[in-house]
């Protein structure tokens, strides 16, 4: 297909996908430029393709009312899987990333990929044979929890899942779905389903989302792209050093990391010092009960009034806040937004977060910055897998090479091919 062609098709196409509640063809003329007759011949080619349909009439401005034309977002599906440290969550999702049914599981990633990416094929098996209409299916993105290199799938080293080094995640999903596969970090996905989903996120452009869970981790968006970096460790901020973490060895062999003080895991341990040393009567308690005290309990002691448990999270509050700030004054984000699960359990964390950012950062980085917690909930994951694909997808090269055929199933190559947008 000569370029400009490819250009017009994909310029209305997106005009289209941009608009949920549909748009006249004048008005995707006048969005993209380009006179009504250029419109229509491209419109009634992505109709062919299946891609594009008019639906109802728009409000008339005078003669006759014109028909409003809608993306196709039923037109196929695609799979997400977010695999994290201790449970993951499988979904389908339609064109416009919405998840149409999805399941949640514990795992242990340490089970290694077998194991665990059997599960997940077995799971969007069971999702698809629930969902009619679902197969084949367009693309499957998955996360896991931690570094990938993007450009071939493949975990790179990463501290908490053995036996994944290198593993080629994308051939082996690739040939059970017969479709395009993207891989990449849990905490670039969070940040990339703030980015479609978060007007906030969306406006700003550029975004820090930071994920302390378990582990710690950041994603960035600079210029409303996701900036993943050479090698795809961006934001990996839960092994840079902190002072006060000089005495203590993280689980990636590093001594002083911020995650071994301030993480999911490393409040759970020192939750249960605290409760054996005498000095936390409320986690003691809770210790003599359930027999282990996990970072969600620190926050319920917090909640509680325990005064070694509010210590304990603002300090982790604090040293994150610390490390925030640098990158805060590196590259001037408008929003920082806060997820995983020692955010979700509770406010000390995120406000001690808060009061660290703002002390710590140049002035001038902070006047306009807002500091949120990430309102996507235990989906976040699956919902920036899902648009991993649809990026890719749509992006202007992968699209040529499909929109031809109207469907990207059938197609793993396209994963090789193009590298992802965002
Ligand atoms: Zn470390």
């Amino acid at each position: 297909m000569p370029a400009e062609r490819v250009d017009g098709l994909v310029a209305v196409l997106n005009a289209v996908r941009s608009a949920p509640d549909g748009i006249t063809q004048a008005q995707v003329a006048q969005r993209i430029g380009q006179g009504r007759s250029f419109v229509a011949q491209r419109v009634r080619e992505l109709a062919a393709a299946g891609l594009m349909t008019s639906d109802g009439l728009a409000p008339s401005t005078g003669g006759r009312a014109p028909r409003r034309l809608r993306f196709r977002t039923e037109a196929g599906i695609v799979a997400g899987a977010d695999i994290g440290a201790t449970g993951m969550v499988v979904g389908l999702a339609d064109l416009s990333g919405a998840v149409k049914a999805h399941a949640t599981e514990a795992v242990d990633v340490a089970d290694g990929p077998e194991v665990v990416l059997g599960r997940v094929e077995q799971l969007i098996e069971q999702l698809a044979d629930g969902f009619p209409g679902s197969r084949p299916l367009w693309g499957v993105g998955v996360g896991v929890p931690g570094p990938v290199e993007f450009a071939t799938g493949r975990p790179v080293a990463p501290p908490i899942m053995p036996g994944w080094d290198g593993y080629p995640i994308r051939e082996r999903m690739a040939r059970r779905f017969e479709a395009a596969v993207w891989v990449d970090n849990d905490v670039n996905l969070l940040a990339l389903a703030e980015l479609r989903t978060n007007p906030q996120a969306a406006a700003s452009g550029d975004v820090l989302v930071a994920k302390v869970g378990t582990g710690i981790g950041a994603g960035l968006v600079s210029g409303g792209r996701l900036h993943r970096g050479v090698n795809g460790c961006a934001g990996d901020i839960g092994h840079v050093a902190v002072a006060e973490a000089e005495a203590v060895v993280c689980r990636c062999g590093n001594r002083g990391c911020l995650e071994a003080l301030a993480g999911g895991a490393a409040l759970a341990r020192e939750g249960q010092r605290l409760a054996a040393c005498g000095d936390s009567p409320v986690m003691a308690e809770m210790l003599a009960a359930t027999g282990g005290l996990t970072a969600a309990d620190v926050t319920r002691a917090a909640d509680r009034g325990d005064v070694a448990a509010r210590l304990l999270l603002a300090r982790a509050g604090r040293l994150i806040g610390g490390t925030l700030a640098t990158l805060i004054s590196f590259y001037n984000p408008g929003l920082v937004v806060l997820g995983g699960g020692v955010v979700a359990a509770g406010d000390h964390v995120l406000a001690a977060i808060r009061e660290s950012v703002y002390r710590r950062s140049l002035p001038l980085a902070t006047r306009t910055l807002r500091i949120e917690p990430s309102l996507l909930g235990e989906s976040a994951g699956l919902v920036g897998a899902v648009h991993l694909v649809l990026d890719a997808l749509f992006a202007r090269d992968c699209l040529t090479s499909w929109l031809r055929e109207g469907s990207p199933a059938g197609r793993p190559e396209l994963a090789m091919a193009t590298p992802a947008a965002a």
